[in-house]
């Protein structure tokens, strides 16, 4: 049997991490077993979906090169569907009208909580037979007795008592269905086998399957993802994971790394922490998929992001740099020598860029206050020996370099500190930079004498 699966995201918002890990898992499933995934808005809402969003989902999908089958699957154009099932549960004896008033309704609820029970439908209008009317809802017949049992690939055997549910609505009296059971139908409307979704949606798996049972209709395997959650155990917030996935793209993350990162982020394979999305079709039906929630962390989303970026090629590396910022060409011998000073140090596309700034150009701005407290009268003396003995160099070499920074200290009597300070932030504008002698071989004399004159004649 092939195995299908689907990712159904509500277009009611950007796509999160957790959404694209969840996709992520339906997808290699179904790959991974050599079958297909649908994507599918489940855009019935109509207050709360819009376009927007959906196009924003296409696009990070895209970005992340992850291509689902055929075309995306709308609920909202099911509708014709959604309403022959419903009028065929009706015909069958396995619904009906409901003309419950919302007090009525309200006043159960409130009494049923005030005496420490879960509100549920009393099924009042279960046995009445009654027709319908302009303010009734259709009403599904939950089985009364025995229970539901499905054997979830993540969580494993879950049973849940008939008793525990409702005779949940699934017309309203405003003739849209409702979500329990669109799903059912857009999931037999598409053969979907597997149904790889989030866990918040556990609850309403017992009621699915009942009315897939009651449409005569096979029962789709379901697999539960735990959340995500951040690194203290919370929800995600908006500052880590619960934003769209366009943060990332805009931090400079690779989207290979992204995957790579949420794909460990509940599953394993021994103790191999990195696979390409080719290894993960190959290898995800034989590692474990982990049924308990895992935390998020931007620190470590990086560290694998640095990975990649250490794999690629320099000149990959280039091309991608050269789309970010106007600094950086492929085909710049400069460019390939500031690639290659700041390497070590960046973990992002972005890094680059930042770490880079001082090698091109001017030096736009210090801080006044790291200025204030590293060029006071003392170590503008030392750059002013400093500067004497660079202008000398016969050679613009590291050794000479280092060599001159040796010299300044045993004739200032200082230590590294004192010198290495005031000579990184006049020629960097920053204190934490790669070594001077590398940086100083970079930049050129030019410019490293030219900026550390530049601070002597300010802070004089
Ligand atoms: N539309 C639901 C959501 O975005 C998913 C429903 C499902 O996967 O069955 O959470």
């Amino acid at each position: 049997m092939e195995v299908i699966s689907r990712f159904a995201p509500s277009p009611t918002g950007l796509l999160h991490i957790g959404g694209v890990r969840t996709a992520l898992f339906a997808w290699l499933y179904a790959k991974s077993r050599g079958g297909k995934c649908f994507l599918r808005f489940e855009d019935t809402d109509i207050k709360r979906s819009e376009q927007k969003y959906m196009d924003s989902i296409l696009h990070d999908f895209d970005w992340l090169n992850i291509t689902f089958d055929g075309k995306p699957f709308y609920q909202s154009q099911n509708r014709s569907n959604h309403l022959n099932a419903i009028k065929q549960l009706l015909e069958d004896g396995k619904a009906y009208y409901c003309n419950c008033s919302s007090e009525r309704l309200e006043e159960l609820r409130s009494k049923q909580i005030e005496e420490g029970l879960k509100p549920k439908y009393d099924n009042k209008c279960r046995s009445l037979d009654l027709d319908d009317s302009p303010d009734s809802v259709i009403r599904f017949k939950n089985p009364e007795s025995n229970s539901i049992q499905f054997n979830d690939l993540i969580r494993g055997s879950i049973e849940i008592s008939n008793e525990e549910l409702d005779d949940l609505v699934l017309l309203r009296n405003d003739g849209s269905p409702t979500y329990n059971l669109s799903v059912v139908v857009d999931d037999v409307e598409m053969s979907i086998t597997h149904i790889i979704r989030g866990d918040d949606h556990i609850s309403n798996t017992p009621r699915q399957i009942n009315i897939f049972k009651a449409l005569g209709k096979q029962v789709p395997e379901y697999g539960h993802v735990p959340m995500i959650l951040d690194e203290s155990g919370k929800r995600l917030s908006k500052r880590e994971g619960a934003e769209g996935t366009e943060v990332y793209k805009e931090m400079g993350i690779l989207p290979e790394a992204l995957l790579n990162y949420l794909a460990r982020l509940g599953w394993s394979l021994g103790d191999e922490e990195f696979f390409t999305i080719e290894d993960l079709v190959k290898v995800f039906k034989e590692g474990r998929l982990n049924n308990s929630p895992s935390s998020f962390s931007t620190d470590k989303l990086k560290w694998y992001n640095k990975e990649y970026l250490s794999r690629m090629k320099e000149q990959e590396i280039l091309e991608k740099l050269s789309k970010l910022s106007k600094n950086f060409s492929k085909k710049d011998e400069f460019s390939i020598k500031a690639l290659r000073l700041i390497k070590d140090r960046c973990s992002t596309l972005n890094e680059y860029i930042d770490h880079s700034s001082y090698l091109f150009g001017d030096l736009q701005s210090y801080d006044p206050e790291e200025c204030k407290n590293v060029f006071t009268v003392e170590s503008i003396e030392v750059l002013k020996i400093l500067i004497s003995k660079l202008k000398d160099l016969n050679l613009w070499s590291e050794d000479q370099i280092l060599k001159v920074i040796e010299q300044v200290k045993s004739e200032k009597q200082i230590g590294m500190k004192e010198i290495g300070q005031p000579f990184r932030l006049a020629i960097t504008g920053r204190l934490n930079a790669p070594p001077l002698d590398k940086i100083s071989i970079v930049l050129g004399r030019e410019r490293v004498t030219g900026r550390i004159d530049k601070v002597i004649k300010e802070f004089s």
